[in-house]
C-alpha cells in the first residue's frame, strides 16, 4: 500500500507554505495564544486565512466552505501545525462546526457557521466544572426554562480562550432528577452579556490561556438548544470526538523532533557529536518511528471523516498516543540538552530558543486537556475493544 497525496494536494501544500513564508515574521519559530500583540497577530492571520477560504475548506459551500476533501483540510492542518502558524479557532472550526452540521438545526447552521468561516468569531468550550472533569456527566451548571429562554447558573473551569471568546458552547443540567447522562442539554451562549464573568487562571508556564467562567442568571434563547432537550450528552460527546481528532499532535511533534535531531548533528559534547552517541541516536530513532505512527493514525481519522464517519476510539487512540509522544519528545530533549535545556526562551544561552523548555512545560497538560489519557484508554477498552466497563 502506498500513502500518497494527490498532485492537487501537494500543489496546495506548496501554495500554503509560500503564503506562510510571506506572512510570518522572519525567523518565526512559533507563537502562543497569549495576551497582547500575539492575539492581534492571531486575529490578523485568521482573517487572511479565512479570506483564502482555507479555514473551512471541507465544509459545504452553503455554510462558507468550498466542499474540498478532508484530505485537503488535513494538508492545511498539518502544515499549519508544522509551521506553528497562528490563525485557527479550533473551537469553532474543528469542534463546534462539524458537531452543528450533525446535530444543529438549519437555523443554527445558518446563524453560526458563516461567521466561523469568515474568521470573525472566537468560541470557547464550557464543559469542565470545579467538581466535574473526567466524570463530566456529573456537571451541575443549571439551565432552567423561563419563557423563550433558559436561565443558566453555575461555574465552568479551565475554559481555554474564554477571555477572547464571543460565544461558548455550554453543557448544562436541565433535568436534575434524571440519570446523570440523561438530564444534560447543549446550549450556545453569548459570552458578551451581563452575568458572564471570566476569571483568569495562569498556568505553570506562566501563560494566561484558560479561565474560570461564572454564569449568574445568564439568558440563552431556546432556539440555541442544540439537539434535543436533556439529550445534550450525545451532542457533547460528538464534539469531543472531533476535538480529539487531528494531525496537529504528530505534525507539531515532527517539527520539534527534526529540530532536536539537527541540534544533535550540529553540536558536540566531550569531542563527540551528540548524534554519534548511540544512546541519543537510538532514542531519536525510536521517537521518529512513533511520530510516524501518530501521523498515520491521524490520516486514518481524516479518511473516516471523509467517509462521513465520526471517529471515536480512533480519536482516543490518536489523542492519547499523540500527546504522550509530545511529552516523550520534550523529555528526551531535556535529557539531551542537559541543564541548558531548562533555560527560558529569553535567555541568550537557551538552546533552540527555549523551545524544548517550553514544550516540556506545555506538554504536561496535553495528556489532561480534552480528556485524560486514562479516560482515552477507558474509551478504547470499552467502545473500541468491547471490554466491560
Ligand atoms: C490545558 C488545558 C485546557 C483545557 N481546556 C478546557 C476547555 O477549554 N474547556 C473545558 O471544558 N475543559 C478544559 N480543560 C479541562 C479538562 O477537560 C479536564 O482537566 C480533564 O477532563 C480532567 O478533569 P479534571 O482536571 O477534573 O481531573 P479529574 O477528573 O479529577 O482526574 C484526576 C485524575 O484521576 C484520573 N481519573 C478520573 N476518573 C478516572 C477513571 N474513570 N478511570 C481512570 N482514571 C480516572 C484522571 O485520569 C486524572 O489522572 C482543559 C484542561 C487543560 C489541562
Amino acid at each position: 500500500m502506498e500513502f500518497k497525496f494527490t498532485a492537487e494536494e501537494e500543489k496546495f501544500r506548496v501554495e500554503l507554505r509560500e503564503f506562510l513564508t510571506k506572512e510570518l515574521p522572519d525567523g518565526w519559530t512559533g507563537g502562543g495564544e497569549e495576551e497582547g500583540d500575539d492575539w492581534d497577530f492571531e486575529l490578523e492571520m485568521r482573517k487572511k486565512l479565512a479570506d483564502k477560504g482555507w479555514l473551512t475548506m471541507a465544509w459545504p459551500e452553503e455554510y462558507g466552505g468550498s466542499g474540498a476533501s478532508h484530505m485537503m483540510q488535513l494538508v492545511f492542518a498539518e502544515e499549519m501545525a508544522y509551521q506553528r502558524a497562528p490563525g485557527r479557532d479550533q473551537f469553532g472550526t474543528k469542534m463546534l462546526a462539524p458537531t452543528l452540521m450533525i446535530h444543529g438545526t438549519e437555523e443554527q447552521k445558518r446563524e453560526y457557521l458563516p461567521p466561523i468561516a469568515r474568521g470573525e468569531v472566537q468560541w470557547c468550550q464550557g464543559y469542565s466544572e470545579p467538581e466535574s472533569g473526567s466524570d463530566l456527566a456529573s456537571l451541575q451548571t443549571r439551565a432552567v426554562e423561563d419563557g423563550d429562554d433558559f436561565v443558566v447558573n453555575g461555574t465552568k473551569i479551565w475554559t481555554s480562550n474564554a477571555h477572547h471568546a464571543d460565544h461558548v458552547m455550554v453543557l448544562t443540567r436541565t433535568d436534575p432528577d434524571a440519570p446523570k447522562h440523561r438530564g444534560i442539554s447543549f446550549l450556545l451562549a453569548d459570552m458578551k452579556q451581563p452575568g458572564v464573568e471570566v476569571r483568569p487562571i495562569i498556568n505553570m508556564a506562566n501563560n494566561h490561556s484558560f479561565n474560570m467562567v461564572v454564569f449568574d442568571d445568564v439568558r440563552v434563547p431556546k432556539r440555541n438548544l442544540v439537539g434535543e432537550l436533556n439529550r445534550g450528552w450525545y451532542v457533547g460527546a460528538t464534539l469531543l470526538d472531533f476535538e480529539r481528532s487531528g494531525v496537529e499532535y504528530s505534525a507539531g511533534t515532527k517539527r520539534t523532533l527534526e529540530e532536536l535531531i539537527q541540534f544533535c548533528k550540529d553540536n558536540s559534547r566531550n569531542g563527540r557529536r551528540l548524534i554519534d552517541d548511540p544512546k541519543i541516536s537510538r532514542k531519536l530513532a525510536d521517537l521518529t518511528v512513533k511520530t510516524e505512527i501518530s501521523r498515520l493514525i491521524s490520516y486514518q481519522i481524516a479518511w473516516m471523516q471523509s467517509a462521513g464517519l465520526v471517529p471515536n476510539k480512533e480519536s482516543s487512540m490518536g489523542k492519547s498516543f499523540g500527546t504522550e509522544l509530545q511529552q516523550a519528545v520534550a523529555r528526551a530533549g531535556m535529557e539531551i540538552l542537559g541543564l541548558y535545556g531548562q533555560l527560558e526562551p529569553d535567555s541568550k544561552h537557551s538552546p533552540l530558543q527555549g523551545r524544548i523548555e517550553q514544550s516540556y512545560m506545555m506538554s504536561v497538560s496535553a495528556t489532561i486537556a480534552a480528556g485524560t489519557s486514562e479516560i482515552q484508554r477507558n474509551i478504547i477498552a470499552t467502545r473500541g475493544l468491547g471490554l466491560p466497563r
